[in-house]
């Protein structure tokens, strides 16, 4: 029997988008789980806890697929160097999404320094699709506390928790977005 295939998909997650599960769904095709690391330490300085961010994937993945689906999607905290989580978790392939040509830069760079650090692993990169490449965690809870409409952007479910946020008082962290991996 060959050895199964385990994806890891890093994200900030906050909050999952619709852009997002797309990867998630188009990433089962290609490997046997996928483990998806939700960042500990996004230093984009996120709106939503980690339990609520992981909280979120959950229920996106097991409404949109059958429990035999759902199985081989794992949620984790995802903290320290890629790579090295990557090798402890038996991964084989990282799974990342590409939107426009910023992606593309920052991914690049990326992924050529995590090649160096261990060429065993592999970066698979999805492209967005059409219906989603415009999507981003960051405009969706931008246009989300100025009252806009983020129902194309995001599922029912997480568009609730944003406006529960909101309510909360919360600020909408913008500006440079440095990323934690
Ligand atoms: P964001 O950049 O929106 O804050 P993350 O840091 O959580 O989101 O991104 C995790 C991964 O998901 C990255 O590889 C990113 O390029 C990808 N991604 C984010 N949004 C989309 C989208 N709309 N379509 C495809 N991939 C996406």
């Amino acid at each position: 029997m060959s050895k199964e295939r385990v994806g890891l998909y890093p994200g900030t997650f906050d909050p999952i988008t619709n852009g997002h599960m797309d990867i998630i769904l188009r990433g089962l095709r290609i490997v046997d789980t996928l483990i998806v690391g939700v960042a500990v330490n996004a230093g984009k300085g996120p709106l939503f806890p980690i339990e609520d961010r992981m909280a979120m994937v959950r229920e996106e993945v097991d409404s949109a697929t059958d429990a035999e689906t759902a199985k081989r999607v794992v949620v984790r905290t995802f903290d320290g160097l890629l790579i090295d989580y990557a090798k402890r978790n038996g991964v084989t392939a990282i799974v990342r999404g590409l939107r426009a040509v910023s992606d593309f830069e920052y991914e690049f760079q990326m992924a050529s320094m995590n090649r160096k650090l261990d060429p065993s692993i592999e970066i698979a990169f999805l492209m967005a699709s059409d219906k989603y490449h415009f999507i981003s965690s960051r405009f969706v809870k931008e246009i989300g506390a100025l009252g806009g409409d983020i129902s194309h952007f995001v599922s029912e479910g997480v568009a609730k928790r944003l406006l529960a946020r909101y309510a909360q008082g919360e600020k909408v962290l913008s500006g440079a977005a440095s990323k934690a991996y």
